[in-house]
């Protein structure tokens, strides 16, 4: 059975950074200290060169849409449908990826497209979300 979108994320050691991130507007991501790899989910070691030298690092929030879904069933009744539902590729390093929902009309949502974190607060939790980017530079 799919899980509920929008359930809250268990606060895990390894992963509760990153649900809380958000507190202060900025997306953290785990980084090894040793070679410079991003990573996500974290995870307890590198899995590039297992060291242990890892830890949460500011990323700029920005990312591409890689590949997406879009959900038309109503999980919850609360839930607002359709929603998009994508791998967002982050800056930092290519195949960087966030899963996360992407705001705004679906039928606006394509592969590439420029996106940009936002964070939308549940109870302990600020969940990372993507909108498109503001293409006003
Ligand atoms: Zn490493």
């Amino acid at each position: 059975m799919p899980e509920v979108p929008r359930k809250l994320p268990e606060l895990e050691p390894l992963t509760a950074f990153f649900w809380t991130s958000g507190a202060d507007g900025v997306l953290r991501i785990q980084r090894c200290g040793a070679c410079g790899r991003w990573q996500h989910p974290p995870q307890p070691r590198c899995h590039v060169c297992h060291s242990e030298d890892v830890a949460p690092a500011p990323v700029s929030g920005r990312g591409t849409v890689k590949t997406f879904t879009i959900n038309r069933q109503a999980w919850t009744p609360a839930l607002q449908e359709p929603f998009v539902f994508a791998a967002i590729e982050l800056a930092e390093q290519p195949e960087l990826y966030v899963l996360s929902n992407v705001s705004g009309p679906v039928e606006a949502v394509h592969s590439g497209m420029p996106v940009q974190v936002f964070f939308e607060r549940r109870e302990d939790v600020w969940l990372p979300l993507f909108s498109a980017e503001a293409s006003d530079a």
